[in-house]
């Protein structure tokens, strides 16, 4: 190589700035200039220009690559610069660029070193951008992302102590909880969580620092405590969801522990929380009737007697657990004092049997019967929900399981009527026209379809309603 100011200029560069990526041969190079400031920047984001923006505050900003190359007429003429940044606004760019070719003008030198020192000084004062830095969602999510990767480096080539065996450690060896600030080495997290939960000890997965311990345990008494749950604007059961259901250490935080450790937690954190509300508050939680599914339910409203378990759309009656027969219908009296054994024995008599009327004489022959048609809609219902008939309601698009047996359907969500098998609105008033109209394409179709033999089913299901 020559020995000319553009080599003793470049091999300065080498030497003051070691990360900088430097080409001998064209006499260029790129230097990063990283943005990092030690009070927290901050960046907001509006979805829709008017609305209430995000905001977060950070430390380290994405950085900005300064381009140059030195011409062979250099330093009697310019160096040829460029700046290139994924998020600086294009003006601001643009004086930039014209404030380094100043400081050549100035000095008709070697000036690389001073453009750098330049921009480097811009970038502490964040080149006279007003904080909160407006970008767009991509940025956004692009800065806080790089941010927490950056931090996460600076972390990891610190020592700490920790606070369980009072080693001094690499930070790459810690972890630090984001709430409380807290530092444990891995080691110590990782004995300590896997032995609670190995013995099903949930509720000791938190901080293990005494004060937060102390903070823990007023939390638990407060999700006993119904002032807790009076809300204003969201839902009841968002607020007890994010209360009582959000673990004090997140998974994320959480997956430094083997993957198996993680799901126990997981299932016995929601099964222990779930247990621990519905003991304190009986009345908001219900388990799905529903053998196979069994989920623990929230109720959002407790004057609604329709549950609608969010697992597997069964839709019920909070009284008697069938399907869902709409208010002020609950079977519930007449089901009550007739074993099941019995509805099931009776119908699968013959019709007009002897031990059909032997039952009759004993249990009452109209209480049997309505008794014996219903507890029959409840298991077929229930057989149809094990074979997943369900629809979308052609109103909200909430999908529905057929309820009542029948093709009319009724959404649980906006109570839209409608017909299981064209998908008609059906009239509310008179649901059951849309079937006993010769014109209409479902005449006489409302029960079919449906499992077992369709005879059996043309019986009026309730006083006062024939086909
Ligand atoms: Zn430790
Ligand atoms: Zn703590
Ligand atoms: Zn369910
Ligand atoms: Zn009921
Ligand atoms: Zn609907
Ligand atoms: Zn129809």
């Amino acid at each position: 190589m020559e020995d000319s100011p553009r080599s003793q200029e470049l091999l300065s560069l080498e030497a003051i700035y070691p990360d900088a990526e430097l080409d001998i041969t064209s006499y260029s190079g790129t230097i990063t200039i990283s943005i990092h400031s030690a009070d927290p920047v901050g960046i907001s984001f509006a979805a829709v220009p008017n609305t209430q923006p995000l905001y977060d505050s950070i430390n380290y900003l994405p950085p900005l690559k300064f381009f140059f190359q030195l011409p062979e007429t250099y330093p009697d003429t310019p160096p040829t610069v460029a700046l290139l940044s994924l998020w600086l606004p294009e003006a601001t760019l643009t004086a930039l660029h014209a404030s380094l070719l100043l400081i050549w003008d100035d000095f008709r030198d070697m000036v690389v070193f001073l453009m750098v020192d330049h921009l480097q000084e811009q970038a502490f004062v964040l080149f006279g951008l007003d904080p909160p830095i407006a970008l767009t969602e991509v940025q956004f999510e692009f800065f806080v992302s790089y941010n927490r990767e950056q931090l996460q480096e600076e972390f990891d080539t610190q020592s700490f102590t920790c606070e369980i065996c009072q080693q001094y450690k690499k930070g790459k060896s810690c972890l630090r909880i984001e709430l409380c600030r807290h530092i444990f080495c891995k080691a110590c997290l990782l004995e300590y969580f896997s032995t609670c939960i190995t013995a099903g000890d949930i509720e000791k997965v938190h901080c293990p620092d005494y004060e937060c311990t102390k903070r823990v345990a007023e939390e638990r008494k407060r999700m006993a405590d119904p002032k807790t749950f009076i809300t204003s604007g969201t839902s009841t059961r968002d607020m007890i969801l994010r209360v009582v259901f959000t673990p004090p250490l997140s998974l994320d935080f959480l997956s430094f522990l083997p993957p198996e450790i993680v799901t126990r937690f997981q299932t016995l954190f929601t099964r222990d929380q779930y247990e621990f509300f519905k003991s304190n508050f009986p009345n908001r939680a219900v388990n799905c009737p529903v053998e196979a599914c069994g989920h623990g339910i929230i109720r959002d409203d407790v004057n609604d007697d329709l549950v609608v378990c969010p697992k597997c759309r069964y839709a019920f009656c909070i009284h008697c657990t069938n399907s869902w027969h709409g208010k002020s219908m609950c079977r519930l009296a007449v089901r009550l004092d007739i074993p099941e054994d019995v509805l099931e024995q009776y119908l699968s008599y013959p019709e007009l049997s002897k031990d059909r009327r032997d039952l009759e004489d004993y249990y009452g022959k109209f209480k049997l019967r309505r008794a014996a048609d219903a507890w029959h809609m409840d298991v077929l219902f229930k057989e149809m929900m094990a074979n997943e008939l369900m629809t979308a309601c052609p109103s909200c698009g909430v999908v529905s399981a057929k309820m009542d047996g029948c093709n009319k359907m009724t959404c649980h969500l906006c109570k839209t009527p409608f017909c299981y098998l064209c998908g008609e609105f059906l009239d509310r008033a008179r649901p059951y026209d849309h079937f006993n109209d010769p014109v209409s394409e479902c005449y006489r179709r409302l029960f079919e379809g449906m499992l077992g033999t369709e005879e059996e089913l043309m019986r009026p299901i309730a006083p006062g309603f024939a086909l």
